[in-house]
């Protein structure tokens, strides 16, 4: 079968429409004919190599996809071949501590669709059982395809990681990228005063209609944590959600009131920082990390979806053969909310 993704890693130049075979689930496992896929930051990494993770190559790019059951292999998940679908890209082994204490977001052998595994910019996929959830019934495949893998992100790192609770002061590092747009809808439904902050002035419109109390601007002249301090009217935020990494990260760690938390949750603009520890202790601030969601996390975003209380934004949904034309748009940076890309047809 015809997928988009890549046959070598490397840059732009190397997506490529790519032939793989079609997967036949195993025991416990299901195949999802896709009917849309959508792009995520992780599928910019993958394609160019990320240490440590070997793929399978030619490798389809994509974590996210809505489809319908087309075959189980003997899934026990009450799995019913034509149901309509919608994926969790997280697969866990259940097995080992982590999962058996009901954390599957650590499972020590935890991989993700797309990354680890064959993706969904194709015409089917093979996932556990337990990973297909109906889809929501106000959710098009569209947006069944744009919604898990930002939403569970956003969710873990506020609601577990962040520890948010209503009337916290929350800052989204970031405008306009499907986690920040998740993020800014769960911090809201969380109860927080939220405020976005982004280089980009242009985004402002769109962040508050998503619900942002507030939207900032920053740059060199007028840095991130001296933006933030003000905003906060010189208290600090409880809680900063910084997907950007190097420029941004010690900039967050300063704008923290006494006892904040930066929750990182990706390092788009570059990995390594220069942080001035003192910046941490006096205020007993914290970083901490959070990637993907534990299946209750994802259980619980997925209500939410289901009864419209968070919604996916959807920058562009493009045919198949235009599936390259998809990935460079989202790439440049410039989209607000997913890209979507519907499934090849028969
Ligand atoms: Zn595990």
């Amino acid at each position: 079968m015809r997928g988009f993704g890549f046959a070598e890693h490397g840059g732009l130049d190397r997506l490529a429409y790519v032939d793989i075979p079609e997967p036949a689930p195993g025991p416990g496992e299901v195949r999802v004919r896709l009917r849309a896929a959508a792009f995520n930051r992780l599928d910019r990494f993958t394609l160019e190599g990320i240490p440590g993770v070997a793929v399978e190559r030619p490798h389809v790019l994509g974590s996210d996809g809505a489809g319908v059951v087309d075959r189980t292999g003997g899934s026990d998940d009450g799995v019913r071949v034509g149901s309509k679908v919608l994926l969790n890209p997280g697969i866990w082994d259940g097995t080992c501590d982590a999962c058996r204490a009901g954390d599957e977001a650590l499972c020590r052998s935890y991989r993700i669709v797309g990354e680890h595994l064959q993706g969904t910019v194709t015409r089917s996929v093979v996932v556990p059982g337990r990973n297909v959830h109906p889809l929501p019934e106000r959710l098009s495949f569209a947006e069944g395809a744009a919604a898990p893998l930002v939403f569970e992100t956003a969710w873990r790192a506020l609601a577990t990681v962040g520890r948010v609770a209503p009337g916290a002061r929350v800052a989204i590092v970031g405008a306009g990228g499907g986690v920040s747009t998740a993020a800014v809808q769960v911090a809201k439904l969380l109860g927080c005063h939220v405020v976005v902050a982004s280089r980009s002035a242009e985004r402002r419109e769109r962040a508050l209609a998503l619900g942002a109390d507030a939207f900032l601007t920053f740059d060199e002249e007028h840095p991130l944590d001296r933006a933030l301090w003000e905003e906060s009217a010189k208290r600090g935020l409880d809680v900063i959600l910084d997907s950007v990494g190097a420029p941004t990260l010690p900039r967050s760690v300063r704008a923290l009131a006494r006892g904040g938390r930066v929750v990182v949750i990706g390092a788009t603009a570059g990995p390594t920082v220069e942080l001035d520890v003192r910046t941490l202790f006096w205020r007993q601030a914290s970083i901490r990390g959070s990637t993907m969601a534990s299946a209750r996390e994802f259980d619980e975003v997925l209500a939410h979806l289901a009864a419209g209380r968070l919604r996916p934004v959807i920058e562009a949904e493009l045919p198949f053969d235009r599936a390259e034309e998809a990935f460079r748009r989202f790439d440049r940076g410039h989209p607000f909310g997913k890209v979507v890309v519907d499934a090849p047809p028969d």
